[in-house]
């Protein structure tokens, strides 16, 4: 049997120290790239509250870019890829 997409992302190991290697502004005023931010993130990471402040959690980042790429310095304030040793360790791709 096939695995799913979600079946392999569970196959990933995270290593996380407590330091975000991105920072956001959960309060930037665009409600439309919230809500493309919040459907690309393919970790589904980003979340809308219902404030419509923009919520994210940087564990579980598969370090794709997508966020920084999207909103260009708006939103996402910073990106970088964690740490040596840190972050996503791939096992299927
Ligand atoms: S780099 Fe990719 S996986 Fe990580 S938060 Fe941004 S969009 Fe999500």
């Amino acid at each position: 049997m096939a695995m799913t997409i979600e079946d392999k992302l569970g196959l990933n190991r995270f290593n996380v120290d407590g330091t975000p290697h991105i920072e956001i502004n959960g309060n930037y005023d665009d409600q439309t790239l919230k809500e493309r931010l919040v459907m690309a993130c393919p970790a589904k990471l980003y979340t809308l509250r219902e404030d419509n402040t923009v919520d994210f959690n940087y564990e579980g980042c598969l370090e794709c870019g997508t966020c920084r790429v999207l909103t260009g310095g708006r939103i996402v304030k910073s990106w970088d890829h964690p740490i040596g040793g840190m972050g996503v360790a791939f096992k299927k791709g």
